[in-house]
């Protein structure tokens, strides 16, 4: 592999970036600085230093961020601040969101630049689960739980598949409850068309997990970083 892709593929950075890395004399291989871009090295076998630090090649990234509310997911857009415009300058290259989460939605969300790994993540057939928590507006009785649990017709017509709904606490004065819900499916708006359908309207909503893989809740709002190889597997 040419020692300029190596470089620019481990470090989430331009070709171009990394050229110039290896023209500063910044790169070196099996410690002998390389000013060579297209320096051929074998990704198993030769030692690549950057500043000294040695790096393992790394095609693909995956990063678990807390998304905050006023951040739309998206890689880009003309007016709007994206959740790609939170990662570093330097590690943004080919990271995409794994699904969307609306404007006002926070919580998890997975940033990644394997496309196969997303479309896997994000086939219907797999009916990977997705646990949120929401504040909501309006009672919710026995029948409600009973009606999201055998799937629900929203106010378009289409139906949703069974969705598991758990009160946390309610505050009857204000009649807003805090709520769990577990869905297998990603429709657009769907927790707030679902909930619009029982006539209750969603005030906040967080994601906390997807599949197996919780939200570190030691990342703040607007923050990320990278997935650990057990959480990765675990989404596999
Ligand atoms: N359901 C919604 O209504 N919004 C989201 O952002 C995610 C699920």
């Amino acid at each position: 592999m040419r020692l300029d892709k190596f470089v620019a593929d481990s470090n989430g950075i331009t070709r171009s970036q990394a050229k110039k890395l290896i023209k500063d004399g910044l790169i070196s291989v099996n410690q002998k600085i390389i000013k060579q871009t297209k320096f051929q090295i074998d990704v198993n076998l030769d030692n690549v230093q950057v500043n000294k630090m040695s790096i393992a090649y790394q095609e693909y990234r995956y990063y678990m961020m807390n998304k905050p509310k006023d951040v739309v997911s998206a890689t880009r857009d003309n007016s709007q601040k994206t959740v790609i415009d939170l990662v570093a300058k330097i590690n943004q290259k080919g990271l995409f969101p794994v699904g969307r989460l609306d404007k006002d939605t926070t919580g998890l969300l997975i940033l990644t630049n394997d496309g196969e790994f997303a479309h896997k993540l994000l086939a219907p057939k797999k009916h990977v689960s997705k646990i949120y928590r929401a504040l909501v507006a309006g009672e919710i009785t026995a029948d409600t739980i009973q009606i999201f649990a055998t799937g629900i017709t929203l106010k378009n017509g289409e139906t949703t598949k069974p969705a598991l709904l758990k009160i946390l606490t309610v505050d009857s004065e204000k009649n807003e409850a805090e709520i769990e819900i577990t869905i297998t499916e990603g429709k657009y708006h769907q927790i707030k068309r679902m909930f619009g359908a029982v006539s209750m309207k969603v005030l906040e909503l967080k994601r906390i997990q997807m599949g197996n893989l919780k939200l570190d809740d030691k990342i703040k709002a607007g923050k990320y970083r990278e997935l650990t190889l057990d959480e990765l597997r675990c989404l596999k």
